[in-house]
């Protein structure tokens, strides 16, 4: 059962996991919680334009959340409720709250997930196929009719159990998101420009390769860009990090529909500053609550800690 009408007037599509989360960081515990790639990005991009969620979860999944992605004018016509249990990723962070450390993941309906995008959904120009097995991001590529920007991100999970299907994806990807360990991991490298450069040579025309409170570098054909991060006294929970960082990041791109480096470079900007936000509290509860205007504010610190 599909959850919404649809519309054609959608900016960028998110594909992705929507999940039930249980983290433990140094500041507490969250249980059960709302979170998943796809609904950390469609929260983030919902901030500049219209957003399409496509995904999968089980009938005990609370309609409150649902009610929340609605709230924030996210379109659920390509999220389908099946009979079985939502996706769960439990993990924790200790005190370098860069490093996510996985104590269960369990895949439930995610499983055997096919998804078929609405009809209004094939002809968007943006989409993110966020975090989730490589073999329904291929699935959804397929099915989308020549848009003009994709933008992949993965994890250690799929690297460790789909590399092949992985590796397929990369080659179609314009833009690649990776965080620093998952660039060492892929290639076997201690170097994230070797990487970097690795990246490229698959195929993708630009690489994002995030480095947590280090801020992210950005490899394309012959340029480097190195982004600081916004120095956060109130770090509660990274959880979501990378995908309210990839949400802002191509929500700035669809709505200016502007792909020149140096709008890519603000682009990272408002994904920094978005993905700021978002590790302030535990789950969305941060992220459901700030504005354009705290975006743009923060947009303008980047600007001052970075200028020299
Ligand atoms: P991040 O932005 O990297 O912190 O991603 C956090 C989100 O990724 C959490 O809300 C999890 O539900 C989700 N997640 C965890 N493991 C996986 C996985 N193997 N595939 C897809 N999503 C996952």
């Amino acid at each position: 059962m599909r959850q919404g009408k649809g519309s054609d007037m959608v900016d960028v599509i998110m594909v992705g996991t929507v999940a039930l989360d249980t983290v433990k960081t140094p500041f507490g515990e969250a249980v059960e919680t709302l979170g998943g790639s796809a609904v950390y990005a469609s929260v983030a991009a919902s901030l500049f334009a219209r957003v399409g969620l496509v995904g999968v979860v089980g009938r005990d999944f609370p309609e409150k959340h649902l009610a929340f992605l609605r709230s924030k004018d996210v379109d659920l016509a390509g999220l389908e409720v099946v009979d079985g249990d939502t996706f769960r990723w439990k993990g924790y962070y200790e005190y370098d709250m860069n490093q996510a450390h996985t104590l269960d993941t369990r895949l439930n309906v995610l499983a055997q997930f096919n998804p078929r995008l609405p009809q209004e959904y094939k002809n968007c120009k943006y989409v993110f196929l966020a975090n989730t097995d490589p073999e329904i991001q291929l699935n959804v590529y397929k099915q989308m009719h020549k848009p003009k920007l994709v933008m992949l991100d993965t994890m250690n999970y799929w690297i460790e159990n789909k590399k092949d299907a992985l590796a397929r994806m990369i080659e179609k990807a314009d833009v690649l998101l990776t965080n620093d360990a998952e660039a060492r991991q892929f290639f076997g490298t201690p170097n994230l420009v070797k990487s970097g450069r690795a990246f490229l040579n698959m195929g993708p025309k630009a690489v994002i390769i995030k480095k947590g409170e280090h801020g992210a570098l950005l490899f394309t054909d012959g340029q480097c860009f190195s982004a600081p991060a916004y120095p956060l006294e109130d770090l509660v929970d990274p959880t979501g990090a990378g995908d309210s960082f990839a949400g802002g990041f191509i929500g700035w791109l669809a709505k200016t529909d502007d792909l020149s480096p140096r709008n890519m470079r603000k682009a990272i900007i408002f994904g920094s500053a978005i993905a700021s936000y978002n590790a302030e509290a535990f789950s969305l509860n941060k992220l459901q609550s700030i504005t354009r205007d705290d975006v743009f504010n923060r947009y303008m610190m980047f600007q001052d800690i970075a200028s020299f």
